[in-house]
């Protein structure tokens, strides 16, 4: 449970995603769950994509029909709470996460991926990691992940 352990309950987080078929192509999944004056994923999106408003402190809402996936405000939120994701096909999610540690993972390994418990639930593929002075030293790590983890998967960690 989001107020007692951290832990968004799956009927949360799924409220958050877009149907399935939209999802063909890729789509930002803002998870931020809590009313706070917070807004640069709306100011950093080109197409005017995330919604907050004019009070500060609503919750921003994604317009899937506008979002391209670019990943801009992955980046961007300094709560690291967006990620994109895209369902390629019967086997495999492309995720765009949010990675803050170093050292980070490189192209073409394999990694844990990870739940919104911090529990390790598969093995990911690294595709590429992007860091660019606009990250403001978050790097943009792109995932493959099996798609039967596609509303579970969260981040990575170091396989050791
Ligand atoms: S992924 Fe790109 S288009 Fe979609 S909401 Fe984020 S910045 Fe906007
Ligand atoms: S930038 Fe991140 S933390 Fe701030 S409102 Fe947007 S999603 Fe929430």
């Amino acid at each position: 449970m989001l107020n007692t352990n951290g832990v968004p309950e799956k009927k949360l987080v799924l409220s958050k995603f877009p149907d399935r078929e939209l999802l063909l192509k890729p789509k930002a999944i803002t998870e931020c769950y809590e009313d706070i004056p917070c807004n640069p994923c709306a100011t950093s999106c080109p197409f005017d994509a995330i919604y907050i408003g004019e009070d500060i402190n609503t919750q921003p809402v994604v317009d899937f029909e506008k979002c391209t996936g670019c990943g801009i405000c992955v980046y961007n939120c300094p709560g690291l709470a967006i990620f994109t994701v895209q369902e390629l096909d019967s086997t495999n999610a492309r995720f765009k996460i949010p990675f803050e540690l170093r050292p980070l993972p490189e192209k073409g390994e394999t990694w844990s991926g990870v739940n919104r418990a911090g529990e390790i639930i598969t093995e990911v593929l690294i595709e590429k990691v992007s860091l660019k002075a606009t990250h403001d030293k978050t790097a943009l790590v792109q995932v493959l992940v099996p798609v039967e983890y596609i509303n579970y998967f969260i981040t990575i960690r170091r396989q050791i």
